[in-house]
């Protein structure tokens, strides 16, 4: 093979996020602000599974996914009975001490239910309206007008959420008509993804002629697909400045939902496009709903966009290591860190930055361990019984014995105590948002 002259002189582009370019949306409730869009982190949302009707359920399922880590939870406002909670959901958080704002979700009957609850139209902090289900003909643009209007006045946020599944019969008749009057009509698929686009897009022109802030409408254009997604997002991305709900709609459960969701979310947000997302997750049996929320942190921090959790790097383990001795101990230091990170959050600022490496052997253990803040390589099969400690990138100490993984953790904390446990700003590398 000829080697091009150009190999060992080519600049080598590092890649990174493109910059997002959106309005800025201000979700208030009480003296709290979350904004989305602008130059604000892309945000984290998450939805409530259990019946709103409940104040307490709901009230104890928005805390577990604000616990870990979304930083909006919305849940479904479908009845008068669930309009009626609303205020005391809020309450019930307030009380809690949880910060995080409520979305109320609206389809069909989203008009009256503000109207006639004017307390859950203030609880709420953002109201998410799907113009494919707010009424059919001349009612649809009184009744999407009258929640418009009700945001207006009370300076909610608004999320214009079209859905393939749900999108707008009649815009789509009328644009397949259109098309079929052409002289070389356009697949049916591209006229849906044009009337996906455009039922979002128009909806929030019209809702900024009503008297919403343009700033205050975010929109969303969501697909099961992942090709669809990311063409129909890019489009959206063209037409509009307003901030981006970003999500992979039914993405299914377990494997197939996480890798779906990650390989669409990452795809668009190197983009730079999506100011805020949601992984729709099935939950498998016996699934926490915090799953969702937990795999939408891991694709931020994934990309370099946010910083949340330290982060523990793992060899795969192949023939070198024979026993699960590494295994093990990779997800007893990455349990560990997890557990901690609610008082470290705190405690020790700049935390979320860690890098932890747990190796196999020694092909790629000192190597890896030297990139990391704290790295250790365990021995593979047939190396001597040691496991050289990299701190800083310099070898540090070899430890040797049954109880390696408990004298690693050991000093995984005193690593942290020395580093964190002063920290002012020059030692806090990570976010803070
Ligand atoms: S570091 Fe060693 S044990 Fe781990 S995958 Fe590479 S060769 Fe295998």
């Amino acid at each position: 093979m000829k080697v091009k002259p150009s190999l060992r002189n080519e600049f080598i582009e590092p890649a990174q996020p493109a910059p997002r370019r959106s309005r800025q949306a201000r979700v208030c409730w009480g003296d709290s602000v979350v904004t989305i869009g602008g130059d604000a982190p892309v945000r984290v949302q998450s939805m409530t599974n259990v019946d709103t009707v409940n104040v307490i359920e709901t009230a104890i399922q928005v805390k577990e996914l604000a616990v870990a880590g979304s930083e909006l939870v919305r849940i479904t406002v479908n009845t008068p009975e669930a309009a009626a909670a609303v205020p005391h959901i809020r309450d019930q958080l307030d009380r809690m001490g949880v910060t995080v704002p409520l979305v109320g979700d609206f389809h069909f009957n989203g008009h009256r239910l503000l109207t006639e609850h004017p307390a859950c139209a203030q609880a709420l902090s953002k109201y998410r309206i799907n113009p494919g289900n707010v009424g059919k003909g001349d009612k649809r643009d009184r009744q999407f007008a009258q929640m418009i209007e009700i945001a207006a006045k009370l300076d909610k946020v608004v999320r214009i959420g079209v859905n393939w599944g749900s999108l707008d019969q009649e815009l789509l008749a009328e644009m397949m008509d259109e098309n079929a009057q052409l002289a070389t009509p356009f697949e049916p698929r591209q006229i849906m993804y044009r009337a996906i686009v455009a039922s979002a897009v128009e909806s929030a022109q019209r809702a900024v002629d009503i008297g919403l802030s343009a700033d205050q409408i975010i929109l969303s254009c969501k697909m099961s697909g992942v090709q669809d997604l990311v063409s129909v997002y890019r489009a959206l991305a063209r037409q509009c400045d307003h901030a981006l709900h970003l999500g992979l709609t039914e993405a299914g459960m377990g494997t197939k939902g996480t890798v779906a969701s990650a390989t669409a979310l990452a795809l668009l947000l190197q983009e730079g496009i999506g100011d805020t997302i949601r992984v729709s997750l099935t939950p498998q049996p016996g699934e926490a709903r915090t799953q969702e929320v937990l795999v939408a942190l891991e694709i931020l921090q994934s990309l370099g966009l946010r910083t949340f959790n330290p982060s523990v790097t793992a060899c795969p383990g192949c023939g070198r290591t024979t026993s699960t001795t590494f295994q093990e101990m990779a997800k007893q230091i990455d349990d560990f860190l997890r557990a901690q990170m609610p008082l470290w959050r705190t405690k020790y600022p700049g935390v979320e930055g860690l890098k932890v490496a747990v190796m196999g052997c020694i092909v790629n253990g000192p190597g890896e361990s030297k990139h990391a803040d704290l790295g250790i390589s365990l021995p593979g099969t047939g190396e001597a019984p040691a496991a050289p400690v990299y701190i800083d990138g310099e070898k540090a100490l070899t430890l040797r014995g049954d109880a390696i993984a408990t004298e690693f953790q050991e000093l995984v904390e005193k690593y942290i105590e020395d580093r964190f446990g002063h920290a002012g700003p020059a030692n806090a590398r990570a976010e803070h948002v």
